[in-house]
């Protein structure tokens, strides 16, 4: 008979937040379970990743786009934003301009994308305790006054990282 389509649902995700902030790493530990410190990787075109995972009953493929360093230059594609279903907006928690930045990011996805996504607010790099710029408290507020999702995490250690993908896929899937 037929061969069973492969998931119930694809989703397109984007990981959008100032240079610097951790999103290419972020990506590469959920796709690939790796982290590489030094990773450099600026290239022109977005970067799109495959995910399959199950959400309760749902198969559901994630392609997960990585502005792959365009972000530097403001110079991101419209068709980067064209259908996105879910977005994580990310900010370094050691950093405090890039969480000063996150509002211009949702004032992108606002501008940009013709029907709102499912977003998440993240703030990266939770493993670098002691360098803390960022309460839990500032980003949960930041994230409720815009109406996101939020989580923080670390793609150095893995911190909720599977979770801020999973739960934006869950949100998704209740948002149709
Ligand atoms: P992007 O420009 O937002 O894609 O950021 P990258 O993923 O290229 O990461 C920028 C830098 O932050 C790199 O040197 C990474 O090694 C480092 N980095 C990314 N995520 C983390 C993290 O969770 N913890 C720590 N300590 N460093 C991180
Ligand atoms: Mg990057």
């Amino acid at each position: 008979g037929p061969a069973t389509p492969a998931y119930d649902i694809a989703a397109k995700i984007l990981l959008i937040g100032e240079a610097g902030v951790g999103k290419t790493h972020l990506i590469l530990r959920y796709v690939d379970n790796i982290f590489e410190p030094q990773l450099v990787k600026v290239t022109v075109q977005p970067d799109v990743k495959s995910k399959d995972l199950t959400v309760h009953d749902k198969k559901v493929r994630l392609r997960i786009w990585d502005t792959a360093g365009s972000e530097r230059f403001r110079a991101i594609n419209r068709s980067f934003f064209r259908n996105a279903l879910g977005v994580i907006v990310v900010y370094d928690v050691t950093d405090k301009n890039t969480f000063a930045k996150v509002k211009s990011w949702i004032e992108e996805v606002d501008v940009n994308c013709d029907k709102q996504p499912v977003v998440i607010l993240v703030g990266n790099k939770t493993d670098l305790a002691e360098q803390r710029k960022v309460s839990t408290q500032e980003g949960r507020e930041l994230a409720k006054r815009h109406k996101m999702m939020f989580m923080e995490a670390s793609a150095k250690t893995r911190e909720n990282v599977n979770d801020v993908f999973f739960e934006l896929s869950e949100k998704i899937l209740e948002n149709p």
